[in-house]
């Protein structure tokens, strides 16, 4: 017989929306807390900006947001559906098989009002605690804050699952120098439009996809742009169709006058250093007596990067991956859970748990992987994603998946320049129908 357990899910992006659907569909009572106004979580642009750019000061009003107004998908459309419920072209929508971030918005808008999910966001909402309390340990005070009033109120459920995003808090790493170094300084989840960068020597470091796609945006308003990056596969110099954008290798460090010297020994006068580092998981609003730790953004123990082992399966995550098709590895990672809770699908005993995330650890170690990777789906998604299949019964998925997750990848690292408008479509159609 199934358990329908009343369910705190919090977040309503992606993640908070798929977790809902399927604890739904398992006959849970689910209530979604979303401290912001709307749903969609990163979907959802917000023009706003943090008061630092860096995001380094902590009395600072946190922006969820890290979209910018230009943005596109960086993977096809095809990928950024559920199984059930493909992201398909809308009569006037935007019809690029890359499209602009405010399709995605629609999409997930139609999802949570087609599956009913809409009623159960309380909106203006923020977890402020999440505690494990009951005399048998299995339930779960949940405290919030509801915008506009000050005071925390307190509910107990039966399970809690966090889905609260992995893209707010901004990763800087410390260059030699910076100290002394004073003229501007933003991290890519600060920025919006390019505008601001008109006319400067803008010098980039990352060589992730929002990179790629930033300086690009950049490079139309700045007088040069400099992508510094350890990357050894990177052609350096100058790039083919740009008459201003160049390709670095690290950075050596950083002077009092401007200069931002490269390790080759070379420099230019920079007027902006941006950062397109990526991001550190962060869970204030959890109090685990120190079971759920971040340790070097490694979040853990996780056993699948799901369930802590010694608080499962009231407590569990979704979304944390990345680096892989995000989409749908939500969405077998929420039918994980909701299936683990209605108690359909058993969970290995918790020491069980405990020694395969502890194996995990132990082969990254031993692959030279540092702790910061621990989340990093990519190569593993194929493997990841079917073993989530093997434990909900569902078959693994087809294989164009992954062949055009990889060809995305492919792209995105050749940059090869306007390679969403070069995509094939029909090339793809064959192989999807095939
Ligand atoms: C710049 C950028 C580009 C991207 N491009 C792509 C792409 O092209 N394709 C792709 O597949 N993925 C892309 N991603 C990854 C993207 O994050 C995922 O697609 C997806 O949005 C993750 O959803 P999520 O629900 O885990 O997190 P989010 O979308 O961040 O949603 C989390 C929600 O939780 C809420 N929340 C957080 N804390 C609390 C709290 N304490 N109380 C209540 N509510 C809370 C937030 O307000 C938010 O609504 C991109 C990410 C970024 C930053």
């Amino acid at each position: 017989m199934s358990r329908s357990l009343n369910v705190a899910v919090i977040g309503a992006g992606v993640a908070g929306l798929c977790a809902a659907r399927e604890l739904k569909t398992q006959g849970h009572r689910v209530t979604i807390f979303e401290k912001a106004n709307q749903i969609g979580g990163t979907w959802a642009y917000d023009t706003r900006v943090e008061s630092d750019p860096l995001s380094l000061d902590p009395t600072r009003e946190i922006v969820h947001g890290s979209l910018y107004r230009s943005l596109r998908t960086n993977l096809p459309r095809h990928l950024m559906g559920f199984l059930d419920y493909p992201f398909e072209k809308r009569p006037n929508g935007d019809s690029r098989t890359f499209p602009a971030h405010r399709e995605v918005l629609c999409f997930l808008t139609k999802f949570a009002n087609e599956f009913g999910l809409v009623e159960l966001v309380r909106f203006n909402s923020e977890i402020v605690r999440v505690e494990r309390v009951g005399e048998r340990n299995d339930e779960w005070l949940v405290e919030s804050i509801t915008r506009g009033c000050d005071s925390v109120s307190g509910e107990v459920f039966e399970a809690v699952v966090v889905c609260s995003g992995n893209f707010v808090e901004p990763q800087i790493p410390v260059l030699v120098g910076i100290e002394k170094w004073r003229r501007y300084q933003i991290h890519s989840h600060n920025y919006r439009v390019p505008e601001q960068f008109r006319g400067q020597i803008v010098v980039l470091i990352g060589f992730g996809a929002s990179a790629f796609d930033i300086s690009k945006d950049i490079a139309t308003e700045a007088k040069q742009v400099h992508i510094a990056t350890r990357s050894p596969d990177v052609k350096l110099g100058k790039l083919e169709n740009h008459n201003n954008i160049w390709h670095h290798m690290m950075i050596d460090h950083v002077c009092e006058d401007g200069r931002v010297v490269f390790q080759d020994g070379s420099s230019v006068c920079a007027d902006t250093i941006f950062y397109c580092t990526g991001f550190k998981y962060r869970y204030p609003f959890l109090e685990t007596n120190g079971v759920v730790t971040v340790d070097e953004n490694r979040v853990g123990p996780l056993y699948s990067h799901v369930f802590p082992p010694s608080l499962a399966p009231g407590l569990s995550f979704i979304g944390i991956p990345v680096k892989g098709p995000i989409f749908n590895t939500i969405e077998l990672q929420s039918k994980w859970v909701a299936h683990v809770l209605s108690g359909k699908v058993l969970l290995p005993k918790e020491e069980e748990m405990m020694a395969s995330t502890n194996e995990f650890y132990k082969k990254m170690q031993e692959l030279g992987l540092p702790k910061r990777s621990t989340h990093f789906l990519t190569p593993y998604q194929v493997g990841y994603q079917n073993w989530l299949c093997a434990q909900i019964g569902l078959p693994p998925l087809e294989k164009w998946r992954y062949q055009m997750y990889e060809e995305s990848v492919k792209n995105i690292i050749e940059m090869r320049d306007g390679y969403k408008d070069r995509w094939d479509d029909a090339y793809w159609d064959g192989i999807i129908n095939l």
